[in-house]
């Protein structure tokens, strides 16, 4: 996707607050792989803020306990927009991705068959943030349950070049011996306060709820990680006004 086109579309779709609070319907076109590009385009922008933030911390003796094979985050249940979904399920499309995807596609049933619908409960609950104390009690209870996102394959994220924003925004401090919810009293991990990084995820949720609700005919209508992208790269379950993995 052309870059100043998608600077254009960016700087459009940030022009009325309405257009991400879905008050206002985006009158311009967004194709799904514009929307793709500029989710692809924030990821690449927050990796530069959690470098920054993970060097800042060494610098000031706060050890990052976070590493390969630590599923904790990956436990917790990851819901998205539109774009992010669309991102992934490219990359997935990709020949040299055709063993990613066959493992995701082929591991789906289980993930589905743990989490029952409990996935879809939880999202629903974050439609205009209607009840946050209710989403973070659902969320915490999800987390307990301990059911490893689709996507981890024998402890690593087999999307991480594209995994989602807030993927990208866990930071364990010191030790991770409570980021698991079977651990007595164990929450799941507080993201270190660094107001650039937390800054930056504010504008980029904006920029990507606009996107989604300009390239989605459900506005504000987020989704379960695993659930959206099956959906896509399956084409069940898309109806006419969602883009499809024709689209891709
Ligand atoms: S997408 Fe990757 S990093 Fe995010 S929860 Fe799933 S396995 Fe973990």
């Amino acid at each position: 996707v052309d870059r100043q086109r998608l600077l254009s579309v960016v700087e459009q779709l940030c022009a009325d607050l309405d257009y991400a609070t879905g008050a206002r319907k985006f009158p311009g076109t967004v194709a799904p792989d514009e929307a793709a590009g500029i989710a692809d385009a924030l990821h690449d922008e927050m990796e530069g803020h959690t470098a920054e933030r993970a060097r800042l911390a060494v610098a000031n003796s706060v050890p990052i306990a976070c590493g390969r094979a630590c599923t904790g985050c990956c436990e917790e249940l990851v819901i998205v927009s539109l774009p992010e979904a669309l991102t992934i399920a490219h990359w997935l499309s990709r020949p040299e991705n055709a063993e990613r995807r066959a493992a995701f596609l082929a591991g789906y049933a289980s993930w589905r068959a743990a989490a029952g619908d409990a996935p879809e409960t939880i999202a629903a609950l974050t439609v205009r943030n209607q009840d946050r104390a209710r989403y973070a009690e659902a969320h915490v209870a999800y987390w307990r349950r301990r059911i490893l996102c689709a996507f981890n394959l024998n402890g690593d994220c087999s999307i991480y070049p594209v995994r989602p924003l807030v993927c990208r925004d866990a930071h364990a401090v010191g030790s991770n011996e409570r980021c698991f919810g079977d651990h007595p009293g164990s929450v799941p991990a507080v993201r270190i306060q660094y107001e650039p990084a937390m800054g930056f995820l504010r504008h980029a949720h904006m920029v990507l709820q606009a996107a989604h609700n300009a390239v989605s005919d459900e506005a504000n209508r987020h989704e379960p990680l695993c659930a959206v992208v099956y959906r896509l790269l399956t084409n069940g379950g898309c109806d006419s006004t969602t883009p499809t993995s024709s689209a891709l």
